[in-house]
């Protein structure tokens, strides 16, 4: 695969193994400095079995976590608008091959039903989600600006985001030009042979054109990108590790880094026996410990996790640098009708949580929910946003415009118990806050008492 030197990854996993103590504390101390690791160290991490040293490592990934975004948490849901696929990936309920589940893409009146029932719940941000088919884009195109035109009262989607297949620079101009934030793309695995055995056909078996496809986005000047690795396709050291090369690539090439990293582990999907029978499980602790890690190694990149994994792990995981999540999500199309059950789901869904009960939980956590959309309609995007994370700049507005996002949703949205418990949050936050950064926030919460909406710095 290109930009991935295999045989370099195995040495840095052999090396590894005769780490020291002492190394890993240097290479902690590094992190603590909110450095960039290198696939050396970040390497030396990952061969860590020792649990001392892992709780360590987990305390660095807090630090590098809590000084970089603070204490917010972003929340979206995912909007699956079609199961349509001329691919074969054995894990996905959506494969080609699989006659069991019924194909349905949906049209732009029942899209924007959806968004209303996504915007009753009180949900600001979408991913959109599609299956892969050549003639896409102008679907998609139409799909986002269906999104965007949904109104109800003063609430809207303020920030639209699209996982879909790999597109053409002109393409991804379009859908550019539609107004997506974010757009992910996740490699499955980078291990050549893997990658051709598990996506046997159709566009998707050619693993360079994926891999190209983030580098056509940028080209298309989309510069939030998101990456990741399918975990449980193969050995979780040399994903990560390649994905790891994969940013060290982005970042000789174009100056810049993945806005975000996924990291999905395989879920059971329907009609797909691979997906039950995963070759490279990984455990919960492996799972803690790899986030905690990528948190180290690129300490300024947004972290994505779903409801795949339970509201258990998922709550511990949030400490250990997630810094994005999926709420009260469904995964297939039209999934969020209420009793709708008639189409399958890509995979199940673990956290199955009302987004008000993850809001509770994060409460409880001390973990502000926000649904700020702030950076990507100010234009700090890419290269601007990053040069805000790098040095922890990003904080003080992300604390900020999250405590305004969350008082939106108190108002309008919350339960009786998540609005006191909510607004005791906000109030202890508030107290957190140096005496200009109180005042103004102090302001905006005022004027959305008054019935001001979407105001953010
Ligand atoms: N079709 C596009 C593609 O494959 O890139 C985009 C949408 S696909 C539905 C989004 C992601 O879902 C895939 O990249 C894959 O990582 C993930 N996925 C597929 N099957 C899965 C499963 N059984 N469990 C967990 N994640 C899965
Ligand atoms: Fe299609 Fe994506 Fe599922 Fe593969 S993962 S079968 S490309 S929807």
């Amino acid at each position: 695969m290109k930009h991935i030197n295999e045989d370099k990854i195995v040495g840095l996993i052999e090396k590894a193994k005769n780490v020291s103590a002492r190394d890993i504390k240097a290479i902690l101390e590094k992190s603590k400095l909110l450095k960039r690791l290198t696939l050396e160290e970040t390497a030396s991490l990952l061969a860590v079995k020792d649990e001392a040293l892992i709780k360590k490592i987990f305390d660095a990934a807090w630090y590098v976590k809590d000084t970089i975004y603070g204490r917010r948490m972003v929340i979206f849901a995912p909007l699956y608008i079609s199961n349509i696929c001329s691919n074969n990936c054995l894990y996905c309920a959506f494969k080609s091959d699989n006659k069991l589940v019924e194909r349905k893409a949906l049209s732009l009146d029942e899209i924007k039903n959806e968004v209303e029932l996504l915007l009753k719940k009180g949900h600001k941000r979408i991913l959109l989600v599609a299956g892969e088919k050549d003639d896409n884009v102008s679907y998609y195109v139409d799909a986002i600006r269906a999104i965007y035109s949904v109104k109800i009262g003063k609430n809207y989607i303020r920030r639209v985001n699209i996982n879909c297949a790999p597109l053409s620079v002109e393409d991804f101009k379009k859908i550019k030009a539609a107004g997506i934030g974010t757009y992910q793309l996740f490699q499955e695995t980078y291990h050549d042979v893997t990658y051709r055995k598990v996506h046997p056909k159709g566009p998707k078996s050619d693993p360079d054109n994926r891999l190209d496809a983030v580098d056509r986005a940028f080209k298309a000047g989309i510069d939030d990108l998101g990456i990741g690795v399918l975990y449980g396709l193969y050995d979780y050291k040399f994903d990560t590790l390649a994905l790891l090369s994969h940013i060290e690539y982005l970042e000789k090439t174009f100056g810049l880094g993945p806005h975000t990293i996924s990291v999905p582990r395989i879920e059971p999907a329907f009609g797909s026996d691979f997906s039950k029978n995963v070759p490279y499980k990984i455990s919960d602790s492996e799972f803690k410990k790899i986030i905690a890690i990528l948190r180290l190694s690129v300490p300024y990149t947004g972290m994505i996790l779903s409801t795949r994994e339970s509201s258990g792990l998922r709550d511990e995981l949030f400490s250990l640098g997630i810094s994005q999540i999926s709420a009260e999500s469904k995964t297939s199309p039209g999934g969020y009708q209420e009793g709708r059950k008639d189409i399958a789901s890509q995979f199940a869904i673990s956290d199955e949580r009302t987004l008000d009960e993850v809001v509770a939980s994060l409460i409880k956590k001390d973990f502000i929910p926000s649904f700020c959309a702030a950076c990507y309609r100010k234009e700090r995007t890419g290269g601007t946003f990053m040069n805000l994370a790098k040095p922890g700049a990003i904080k003080d507005k992300c604390t900020i415009n999250g405590i305004i996002t969350f008082k939106e949703y108190l108002d309008d949205f919350a339960s009786d118990e998540v609005k006191k418990n909510g607004n005791n949050l906000i109030n202890r936050f508030k107290e957190r806050l140096g005496r200009n950064d109180k005042a103004l926030l102090e302001e905006y919460l005022k004027n959305i008492e008054q019935g001001a909406r979407d105001e953010y710095i």
